[in-house]
């Protein structure tokens, strides 16, 4: 089924089209109109927001031959027509991760001394502009300095504290906005409309809530939606899709921890993770549910389920402040359930509340129960110290210290060979065996087209197509895909527990074959946590930028968590691991 991704569908034509940014795009409009260009412009702000997409109607409008009364290009020349194809010869698209090097840069120089061929002005638009190394960086700031009077440079990121201060103090910076939720949800009704598909009260409300301001994650959300469902779309198909929470679970839950009520708590927190809501989600629900009860005590308005009237305003606070705590414990937790669990037992049982004497709301249970609380909370705080002991010790055994050289014990996942048996309750173990994957692998080949290609197959697949898949599906949605190459892909998770999770036998088995189905060939994937990336990232561009191969650490690709492994599968591994150890690099990754 040919279908074509929503973002891109409804990706602005022209300056109208923007939603939010009305500041940066008026003042864009006015510098074309009173011909008053800079020769660089930086746009910095979250994902999502439109930085390449205002951007690239920049290009288009400054170039166009027609522009329309209203400043916007008119989107029939002959330049226009090119932008939009793609094949302008001269409005160049780079991608600061990929081209990174200073020879990227210094060609880009020779040719921008070139006179153009179709328009009047050579735009240069480059992407994850940080991403660039010193050398580029350099190279950079030379052609900035005398800037060929037919140039322009149009730079975009997320991360601006990474650009050089020299470069920065030579362009003119746009900061770009989250989108707020009124406008963004507006946005996506119209879409909605005009798409003809019929949905819930308050689906576009929720939709832009949980993609927080970033409207390319709104549209991804959406279109998964619509394509799984074909009747009318319900808060609930958004909630299952996004492995976000419910508001009456939520509700449910928080009463049930303003009540002390164990059981409950307890029930809906594994009721929750048996539906496949990550912690983190859960966490997130219940921090966005509290939010809005603070708000409304303080600026005004009612709660549906009367949570304002139920929780003191210093309790919400407490909450607020204990799930945040919470929430941070999960990234270096070894079992996100249990600290889950015991972190939400914690909050309903906590000194303060005890305390607080005012408390409305139902009765906290009484009688023999609450001995068995205090019991049960620290068995549970027990097994959590047992399970960081492991963890320690299985980190500080063989993977540390961690050295740029250590070929032979990096564990990388390999898609070795596509299985072609489709994934039932059985797993292949053929696909799990450790590879030769590594992160570096994966840069030195990695482009952006890659990127898109595997975000869009990804946001196209339907977690609901296989239940047995749908966790795994969810996981790779969850994924920040960072790069992708022709051979492999590095997925980034913000905790490392859902890294984890991707990472045990059966997960991994299952993205390989997912993945595998969506390339049509078999590919590699690496996971790793946002920090570990972010600092391997760093160490690769400080690598190449002074002329070497990069040499990476790398993330072990098998999960210290194996509980979803069955006994037979606990047998199998040694042995795959043993023919793993005599062949490392055997296992390659084929094309
Ligand atoms: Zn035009």
């Amino acid at each position: 089924m040919a279908h074509l991704a929503l973002y891109r569908t409804y990706r602005p034509q022209d300056f109208n089209g923007v939603v939010g940014q009305k500041h940066i795009v008026q003042t864009i409009q006015n510098q074309i109109n009173h011909d008053l260009l800079a020769h660089a412009y930086v746009f910095t702000g979250p994902r999502g927001t439109g930085k390449t997409s205002i951007a690239r109607i920049a290009a288009k409008a400054i170039n166009c031959e027609a522009l329309t009364e209203d400043g916007n290009p008119c989107a029939c020349c002959e330049s226009c027509q090119a932008v939009v194809g793609g094949n302008h010869p001269d409005v160049i698209e780079l991608d600061g991760a990929s081209n990174n090097g200073v020879d990227d840069i210094r060609d880009i120089r020779e040719r921008a001394k070139y006179s153009t061929s179709l328009s009047p002005y050579k735009v240069y638009i480059i992407d994850e502009v940080h991403m660039l190394s010193t050398g580029a960086f350099n190279a950079l700031l030379k052609t900035l300095e005398e800037p060929p009077a037919h140039v322009i440079f149009m730079l975009a990121t997320t991360e601006v504290h990474k650009v050089p201060e020299t470069i920065l103090s030579r362009v003119q910076r746009f900061d770009l906005k989250q989108i707020a939720t009124t406008e963004m949800s507006a946005h996506l009704e119209k879409i909605l409309t005009e798409l003809d598909v019929s949905f819930e009260a308050g689906v576009p409300d929720l939709v832009a809530q949980l993609a927080a301001g970033g409207l390319r994650d709104a549209l991804s959300m959406l279109d998964q939606a619509i394509a799984y469902k074909n009747g009318q779309l319900t808060l609930q198909d958004v909630h299952d899709l996004n492995g976000s929470v419910a508001e009456a679970a939520l509700v449910d839950l928080m009463t049930a921890i303003n009540a002390g009520d164990y059981a409950t708590i307890a029930q809906s927190t594994r009721g929750l993770l048996a539906a496949g809501k990550l912690p983190a989600r859960i966490i997130d629900g219940l921090l966005g549910m509290l939010r809005d009860v603070l708000k409304i005590q303080k600026i005004g308005g009612k709660h549906a389920q009367d949570l304002d009237q139920l929780l003191p305003s210093n309790q919400v606070i407490n909450h607020i402040r204990g799930l945040n705590k919470l929430g941070a414990d999960l990234k270096i937790a070894t079992d996100g359930e249990l600290m889950l669990e015991v972190g939400l037992l914690e909050l309903a049982f906590g000194p303060e509340e005890a305390a607080d004497v005012r408390l409305p709301g139902p009765v906290a249970p009484v009688g023999e129960p609450a001995a068995n609380y205090e019991e049960e909370l620290s068995r549970l705080k027990v097994q959590i110290e047992q399970l960081e002991a492991q963890v320690r010790a299985l980190c500080e055994a063989p993977r540390t210290p961690p050295q740029p050289v250590v070929e032979a014990e990096v564990y990388a996942t390999s898609a070795e060979e596509t299985m072609d048996a489709p994934v039932e309750e059985e797993v292949s173990l053929e696909v799990v065996n450790p590879g030769t994957l590594k992160i570096e692998d994966v840069l030195s080949e990695a482009t952006l087209k890659d990127k898109t290609a595997l975000q869009s197959k990804i946001e196209a697949t339907s977690p609901f197509s296989k239940l047995e898949n749908k966790e795994v599906v969810m996981l790779l949605k969850d994924a920040d895909i960072a790069a992708a190459s022709p051979v492999g892909c590095v997925l980034v998770y913000d905790y490392e527990t859902t890294v984890q999770k991707i990472l045990t036998v059966e997960s991994r088995a299952k993205a390989h074959q997912l993945l595998a189905d969506m390339q049509g060939r078999s590919y590699g994937f690496l996971a790793l946590p946002k920090a570990f990336w972010l600092s391997q990232r760093e160490s690769y561009v400080n690598q190449s930028k002074q002329g070497m191969d990069p040499i990476l650490e790398q993330y072990s690709q098998e999960s210290v968590v194996e509980a979803t492994c069955s006994q037979e599968e606990k047998k199998e591994i040694p042995f795959y691991q043993e023919i793993a150890d005599l062949y490392g690099d055997v296992v390659e990754v084929e094309e």
